[in-house]
């Protein structure tokens, strides 16, 4: 798309870009949140909120657990949501949530979670995978929808041809680190700097002319210093609003479920093509596109900003 940059740029540093004196009242509701999290669990109750509230300024309360969404489940629920082949080889989110541990209310450091306007984005994480990127971009093709991917360096590097087959759909591209490091944030500006760089020099060796505006921090452990390195090289931290944990294959209906229930305009749909058994994503891409497109207007993450 071409159109309505400046919007979404707009709504970025209105309402997202925090100040640091919001933090100490931030952190506090942190902390009952967390609190009130950890007692559902105690409960044995699953069904705990993970659904990001906008705010009016667009933004996203980081106190509802978006930040979290990416993240393992406290208990393994897997055995029960598994209709897929075990997902044996889930990606590196899984069993690593460290960097979440010294989270604030500001955890999110500015990152992008809505897409600024009423505009539905759908991104896709983790690929280009030679098995499930084909078929994703089958059904976005067949119902005329501009998506996002957020690929992996050593993924693109891979397959050069799968990142050319994504741009020539008409689809825009966001980093997201040379090898999915979820602790990439903690390493030092110049570590994060040399993999960010990595991995868009992989990706403009596949598609030299394909702008790369976006960066998702793997697991969504955002770090002041990602941010600030991802800006500095000219591209945008991007969260999401909608997460229904599709990388634990929790099978194609559930998946659907979730993003048909929780989308609203503005929202940013996370959704995986690699990184194990993306079966369920794609089945349930068929499943939710006609009432998606029905509903919302779909569109890929802008690439036109400056
Ligand atoms: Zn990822």
């Amino acid at each position: 798309m071409t159109n309505g940059g400046g919007t979404w740029r707009s709504g970025r540093v209105r309402g997202l870009l925090r100040p640091g004196s919001t933090g100490r009242s931030a952190a506090i509701a942190v902390l009952v949140v967390a609190a009130l999290l950890g007692s559902a669990y105690a409960l044995g109750q699953s069904l705990i909120p993970d659904r990001p509230q906008q705010s009016a300024t667009g933004a996203t309360g980081d106190l509802n657990g978006g930040h979290y969404a990416d993240q393992p489940p406290v208990e393994p629920t897997q055995t029960e949501q598994s209709d897929q082949e075990g997902d044996h080889n889930a990606p590196p989110e899984a069993g690593q949530d460290g960097t979440t541990s010294d989270a604030t209310g500001d955890s999110l450091f500015g990152a992008h979670v809505t897409t600024g306007d009423e505009r539905v984005a759908l991104t896709f994480d983790d690929g280009p995978d030679p098995q499930y990127t084909p078929q994703v971009l089958n059904a976005l093709r067949e119902f005329g929808v501009r998506a996002t991917f957020c690929v992996v360096g050593e993924m693109a590097e891979s397959h050069p041809d799968l990142v050319r087959a994504i741009v020539a759909d008409g689809h825009t591209l966001c980093n997201h680190s040379w090898n999915h490091d979820i602790t990439l944030g903690k390493r030092s500006p110049e570590v994060i700097r040399a993999d960010l760089l990595r991995t868009n020099e992989a990706i403009r060796a596949a598609a030299p002319d394909a702008p790369i505006v976006w960066y998702r921090q793997p697991g969504g452990a955002w770090t002041y210093p990602v941010v600030s390195v991802a800006n500095a090289l000219g591209m945008t931290p991007l969260h999401w609003t909608v997460d229904p944990s599709d990388w634990q294959a929790p099978g194609a209906a559930r998946i659907a479920a979730t993003v048909t229930s929780q989308i609203e305009p503005g929202s940013v749909v996370l959704m995986h093509d690699a990184g194990g058994n993306r079966q369920g994503t794609v089945e349930a891409l068929w499943q939710i596109l006609p009432e998606l497109t029905a509903r919302f207007e779909l569109e890929a993450l802008p690439t036109d900003r400056t």
